[in-house]
């Protein structure tokens, strides 16, 4: 790792607890990050447990009083300072990115960028937290309404962005005065540490902002959820754990940002352009080797372009390079664990054996390792698995449909609600239908949506809150109403 590095410092092995380095844990145990792309180990690194967690969790509940005082100008300042360190050194973040998760470089460099811009947006808001005024209800009183920060705030991401999960809530939760105890996932811990030391160098104060290293998720979610120094707990990840953790955290009532599972339809009309659609298709499906919360789960297509749609999208599919994300030219790289392989396994073989057809791949890559072949599957229906559940994986399932009713109808039967797509160019239609589509998100015409401009979240069981935009800062603030008597 550190000879593919212009900055070899940016490849910690230590912690970031209560604003110093920690290269040993308190029970001595260490694990291993390795490449998932060639299985070789990457790093050693502490495993830390409850016990750091608390002195990250007292450091950031003393350290964040002095931040809250901050002017919003000051702390925008050190977030903008980041923001820059993060593009000047977006190269050499994206070779660590590659290397503990295995998405092509230049997806891993498209990552760096897109995590930066929230830090650059959540920069210029700091300075618009702005409160109200309300008209008195009796003659003698003033109104006044006025945001104040939510106080520490735990997070815990996943593998699949280590950097933009991080980095999307890290920077809203700073900008408002906020200090964070963060748990990136095990798998890919690398790119959150680099996120720290940078934030260090653009001058955030010590204690702010923690990173704890551990296997032992389980313990450190207990300690976010039921120490009361923490106010809040903001989670990415599978709507199990989502579940597990808004339980945890009922005891003390405490407040939730949760981006959990979709289960994306992505729908062509007959009237489509069919052509963009296919392009949509391949963005939203094998992005990230379709493994992302918002990639098109089931893809519905209109009996009238069903067979022109799935020849189409075969000859692109065919055209994927499968490989090591450091290769020049490989648009798939290898899926993050042999968990992820065996459940895409799974949903073929069950589609297959209830009467679905592979039109292309279907098997682990020649390559064997993680790597598995882009696959596309015809003739599916709503009693396979795939229809129900998140694949995360390069397949995409083409079900067929007739009627407008009929396929919202479909769409919308999960307990599902984060992303959604679909491909027309009937105006009327295109209203109705992104108004009947239970989902937090709707791209028409379109298979990319994720901006730091716009609000990003779910409904239903897929969360609670939303992330970016002007109204992403609101989850890490309290309105506090004062009653003035003149
Ligand atoms: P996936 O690994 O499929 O992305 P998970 O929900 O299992 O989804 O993992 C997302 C994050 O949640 C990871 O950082 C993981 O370590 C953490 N995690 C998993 N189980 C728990 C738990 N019981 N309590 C707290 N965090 C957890």
């Amino acid at each position: 790792l550190l000879s593919k590095l212009k900055d070899p410092s940016l490849a910690i092995d230590k912690a970031l607890i209560a604003g110093e380095w920690v290269a040993t844990s308190e029970s001595g145990n260490t694990f291993d990050v390795t490449n998932p792309s060639t299985g070789e180990v990457i790093a050693t690194l502490p495993d830390m447990n409850r016990a750091e967690t608390v002195r990250a969790i007292d450091a950031a509940h003393t350290a964040q009083k002095a931040w809250a005082k901050k002017t919003g100008k000051e702390r925008a300042g050190i977030l903008r300072k980041l923001y820059e360190l993060l593009v000047a050194n977006a190269d050499d973040l994206a070779v660590i990115l590659t290397m503990e998760m295995g998405k092509p470089l230049a997806e891993a460099k498209g990552e760096i960028l897109y995590g930066a811009s929230y830090v650059e947006w959540f920069a210029e808001e700091a300075k618009r937290v702005y409160g109200d005024t309300i008209p008195g209800h009796q003659e003698d009183k003033r109104i006044i309404i006025i945001k104040q920060p939510v106080g520490v705030v735990a997070a815990i991401t996943p593998w699949n962005f280590p950097n933009a999960m991080l980095a999307r809530k890290f920077a809203p939760a700073v900008a408002v005065g906020c200090a964070m105890v963060s748990k990136p996932a095990a798998e890919t811990p690398l790119s959150a540490l680099a996120l720290a030391l940078l934030a260090e160098r653009a001058g955030l104060p010590a204690g702010i902002f923690s990173v704890i290293l551990s296997t032992d998720a389980v313990s450190v979610g207990k300690e976010f959820t039921e120490n009361d120094k923490v106010r809040k707990l903001t989670f990415t990840g599978s709507t199990a754990v989502g579940k597990i953790l808004m339980r945890q955290g009922a005891d003390q009532i405490m407040k939730l940002g949760l981006e959990l599972g979709g289960n994306a339809p992505f729908i062509v009309f007959d009237d489509a352009d069919l052509d963009a659609a296919v392009e949509g298709a391949m963005v939203s499906k094998y992005r990230n080797n379709g493994q992302t919360c918002v990639c098109a789960n089931r893809l519905y297509v209109q009996a009238g372009v069903y067979d022109a749609f799935a020849r189409k999208l075969a000859e692109k599919v065919a055209a994927m390079k499968v490989g090591d994300g450091f290769e020049p030219g490989v648009n798939a790289g290898p899926l993050i664990t042999d968990k992820a392989v065996a459940k895409v396994q799974e949903h073929i073989a069950d589609a297959v054996a209830k009467g679905a057809s592979i039109a292309i791949g279907g098997k682990p890559d020649a390559r064997g390792g993680l790597f598995f072949q882009p696959t596309i599957l015809t003739g599916v229906t709503s009693d396979m698995k795939i229809a129900r559940e998140e694949t995360f994986g390069p397949v995409a399932p083409l079900f067929k449909f007739e009627t407008e009713e009929e396929v919202i109808a479909m769409a919308n039967n999960t307990e599902f609600g984060l992303a959604s797509y679909f491909y027309s160019k009937d105006i009327s239609k295109i209203f109705r239908v992104a108004e009947a589509l239970e989902y937090g998100m709707v791209g028409i015409n379109t298979g990319l949506i994720s901006t730091e401009v716009a609000p990003f979240g779910g409904i239903k069981q897929s969360g609670l809150g939303r992330e970016g935009s002007k109204y992403g800062i609101d989850d890490y603030l309290e309105i506090k109403y004062l009653c003035l008597s003149v």
